[in-house]
């Protein structure tokens, strides 16, 4: 198996400890790690990442099925790939 250094994995995560809504309308989350480093992260993106177990390449991204950025229930969120997830929205 491949191990990337220092990639972050979900035993790593602690608590999460604030999250704030970005431009475009994403929420971001900031955790603590069991480290002590803190980690920021998308989260639709943690959200998808918990269901999985495992972290999405970063070619899939995750479309918010109803339109709305911070609405990140898992059944408003479907994993497409990059080129495809554009035509939903410029296509
Ligand atoms: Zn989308």
């Amino acid at each position: 198996m491949i191990q990337i250094k220092n990639e972050v994995t979900l035993s790593d995560l602690d608590q999460c400890i604030g999250y704030w809504t970005d431009t475009e309308g994403y929420i971001r989350e900031k955790w603590t790690l069991k480290s002590g480093k803190t980690f920021i992260i998308a989260q639709h993106r943690r959200v998808y990442w918990q269901h999985l177990g495992k972290r999405l390449p970063a070619k899939i991204e995750i479309h918010h099925i109803d339109g709305n950025p911070s609405n990140n229930r898992l059944s408003n969120l479907k994993p497409v790939i990059r080129d495809l997830h554009n035509t939903y929205h410029y296509g």
